[in-house]
């Protein structure tokens, strides 16, 4: 019999090896570990051609230690119960870790959306939404869908219309899904927000001096020879953000090929050749890899697997050269690679918190969609007004002009996308410095996913314990 692999065993492997480094009761660790809920859905749809296909869907709520419950809708071929259920599991670690008070979940739909016209998406995305409803498995306060692979702008506002449709006169609705459109109650920010907290979190571990030391790097970002695989959302933005800081991104893969140009590549010109020629190979100046894969086992610095999971196994992580890893995607390394980079001294910085920049900015959305306020509308002007009588003011004591381009952003009151951007500065340094912090006070945590599994289950712990539940 094959062994198939099994993600969510992956995320309670992981779990339990960092659940030895607490002191809570083992009846609570076994509450916070299992899913809640799992909704298993089937339904028809009638294909462009009159045919009838019945579509397998799921929602798995994680925790209800807060609520609402929080997490992505995937469309992929592979989307099983098991996956959906790690990746729900995933997501309560990832905002207990960040701060955002909601429980975990995830939702997918077992299809290649490549297969399917617009018009049948659009059947599907808006039938699997009333599916949920039915269910009260979606609400503001109950259950909030996400992008995640395979969905983006245009499933949230097919989500966000069937839901509204159905919920007339009810003044929160927007708040029933994020990654909405600007025009539907979208935030300024969300569309890179988990490339941009990627490159965030793994900025500040690149300013750790003795992380870096014990890793035979300099600090800082600057120079660094960084690795991308996946060019979608995730992967395109967090190479765009590292490039942008100074970092060469000296290759690219995507599932159809990778290249590589130790002179490095140019994000937007290679993301560009794609769309035109149909693939990331043949790009001039770079040389091609037929294999995806062999992209991950180059000479790097840093290596970001943004693409899906259990990418890095025990089979390839020994051919791994770079020093530094950072999880873009859910769940790219098997506990068996853990084991090997943990053995070389190779730093994985774990997905469960360094891709949260999605869901933190997901949460600024629905604080927007609950305040019906766009965030700077109130203090742009007063903030300005007051800067440039601040500046006046310096002038006129020290008898000398601020030169024009500091004036600008002296004077320059915050609009909506600074604040966000500002906000997801701050939760991701906070996170990487609280997990860090926690793997140093106890030597004998083997890694950083573990030391991350910690803090989240401490304050997952914490919260229960809390609500008086486990007295
Ligand atoms: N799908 C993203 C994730 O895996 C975002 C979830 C959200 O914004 O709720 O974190």
């Amino acid at each position: 019999m094959s062994h198939k692999y099994s993600f969510f065993g992956a995320v309670e492997k992981s779990f339990d090896k960092a659940a030895k480094f607490t002191k809570w009761d083992k009846g609570l660790l076994e509450q916070i570990r299992q899913c809640n809920a799992v909704y298993q859905i089937r339904f028809p749809i009638k294909r462009d051609d009159g045919s009838i296909e019945v579509i397998e869907a799921y929602r798995v709520q994680h925790s209800h230690h807060k609520t609402p419950c929080k997490g992505g809708i995937r469309f992929a071929a592979e989307v099983n119960q098991d996956e959906v259920m790690a990746l729900a599991a995933l997501m309560t670690y990832k905002c207990t870790i960040v701060d955002v008070p909601f429980g975990g979940a995830k939702g997918g739909i077992k299809i290649d959306p490549k297969k399917y016209s617009p018009i049948e998406l659009e059947k599907i995305t808006r039938r699997y939404t009333s599916e949920l409803i039915r269910k009260k498995f979606i609400g503001p306060g109950t259950d909030v869908p996400a992008p995640d692979y395979g969905t983006g702008e245009r499933e949230m506002s097919w989500i966000l219309d069937t839901y509204t449709a159905m919920h007339p006169g009810e003044i929160d609705a927007a708040g029933c899904v994020t990654g909405k459109p600007i025009s539907q109650g979208g935030v300024r920010g969300r569309r890179e927000a988990t490339g941009l907290g990627v490159f965030f979190g793994i900025r500040e571990v690149c300013n750790m001096a003795d992380i870096m030391a014990k890793l035979n790097l300099t600090t800082g970002v600057e120079g660094k020879k960084v690795i991308v695989q996946g060019l979608g959302n995730v992967g395109y933005h967090s190479a765009k953000f590292f490039q942008d800081a100074g970092a060469k991104i000296i290759a690219l893969a995507e599932y159809e090929g990778a290249i590589w140009s130790n002179e490095g590549l140019d994000v937007d010109s290679v993301f560009q050749h794609r769309k035109k020629t149909g693939s990331i190979l043949n790009y001039p100046g770079a040389e091609n890899f037929a294999k995806s894969g062999d992209a991950l086992e180059m000479e790097c610095d840093i290596l970001i697997p943004a693409a899906l999971e259990n990418v890095i196994d025990g089979k390839n992580a020994p051919n791994v050269k770079a020093k530094l890893i950072g999880e873009a995607a859910n769940g790219p390394l098997t506990p068996e690679a853990d084991e090997v980079f943990a053995k070389k001294g190779i730093i994985v910085v774990p997905d469960m918190y360094l891709n949260a920049g999605g869901v933190t900015v997901s949460y600024f959305e629905w604080l927007k969609n609950l305040s019906h306020v766009r965030y700077g509308r109130l203090e742009k002007r007063f903030t300005e007004n007051m800067n440039t009588h601040i500046l006046g003011q310096i002038e006129e004591v020290s008898g000398k002009k601020v030169k024009p381009a500091a004036r600008e952003m002296i004077m320059h009151g915050p609009d909506e996308v600074d604040l966000v951007y500002s906000g997801l500065e701050e939760t991701m340094i906070n996170a990487t410095r609280e997990i860090m912090e926690t793997w140093k006070e106890n030597p004998d945590i083997p890694d950083m996913r573990t030391a991350a599994y910690v803090v989240a289950i401490n304050k997952v712990a914490t919260a229960y314990a809390e609500l008086g539940i486990f007295p």
